[in-house]
């Protein structure tokens, strides 16, 4: 499986695309999932293309990981959550549906019950205010 620079992630990180950005360095991107699955459901992306984490440098990951954790703590205390949930997939078998690697951070409060994967378009509006929401706490 190699890495085809032609996805959906590689366009907004080259900003060809728009999105609800959260957070941005030298390495990695976070911005809003737009078919969130719970309020605050957004995603990050290492700069650098690789399918998924099977194919990630691990200098790489260790970036990625190091964005997820500042932007889940930041989501987790934007939307009052008890806690965070993290997923991602690896290719199409197993539930992946954009190939550029990328974590899913769902803050969740007791009780929430997750929308389905890739399920609804959410609203921009609304999007917006959930990227500002969490950006108050970056
Ligand atoms: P995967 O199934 O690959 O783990 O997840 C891809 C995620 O990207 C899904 O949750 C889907 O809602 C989200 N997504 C798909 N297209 C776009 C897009 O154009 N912009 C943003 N921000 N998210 C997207």
């Amino acid at each position: 499986m190699i890495y085809d620079p032609n996805n959906i992630f590689a366009k907004i990180i080259l900003g060809e695309i728009p999105c609800h950005k959260i957070y941005e360095d030298e390495h990695t991107l976070a911005f809003m999932d737009v078919m969130p699955q719970v309020d605050g459901h957004c995603l990050v992306v290492p700069k650098v293309g690789s399918r998924n984490l099977l194919d990630s440098d691990l200098a790489v990951l260790a970036h990625v990981i190091a964005t997820t954790q500042k932007v889940a703590q930041a989501a987790m205390k934007a939307f009052g959550a008890d806690g965070v949930q993290l997923r991602q997939y690896n290719e199409q078998a197993a539930g992946q549906t954009v190939f550029h690697l990328h974590f899913h951070i769902l803050p969740l409060k007791e009780g929430d019950i997750l929308q389905p994967h890739t399920g609804k378009m959410a609203d921009h509006g609304v999007l917006a205010e959930h990227a500002n929401e969490i950006l108050k706490y970056i």
